[in-house]
């Protein structure tokens, strides 16, 4: 599944989609992980946050310690 810049939220179908640039903290096992400023998207109706490819390159390069990137 992949998530590009959207539109609407697949989730609530609210049109007010938001890029935001802020830290975010994921859990990975037994571990949090703090990615000091992670760009993703976010419904300010339903407050789901969507993640791109980038975002989620990042999300690995952070919890695995490598940068998978795959064209
Ligand atoms: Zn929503």
């Amino acid at each position: 599944m992949k998530i590009s810049t959207l539109a609407r939220c697949p989730s609530c179908g609210s049109r007010s989609i938001r890029r935001v640039r802020k830290a975010f903290r994921v859990r990975v096992g037994t571990r949090t992980v703090t990615i000091p400023d992670l760009e993703r998207e976010i419904c300010p109706e339903c407050k789901e946050e969507f993640f791109d490819r980038e975002a989620n390159i990042t999300i690995d390069a952070y919890c695995f310690g490598k940068s998978r990137k795959r064209a």
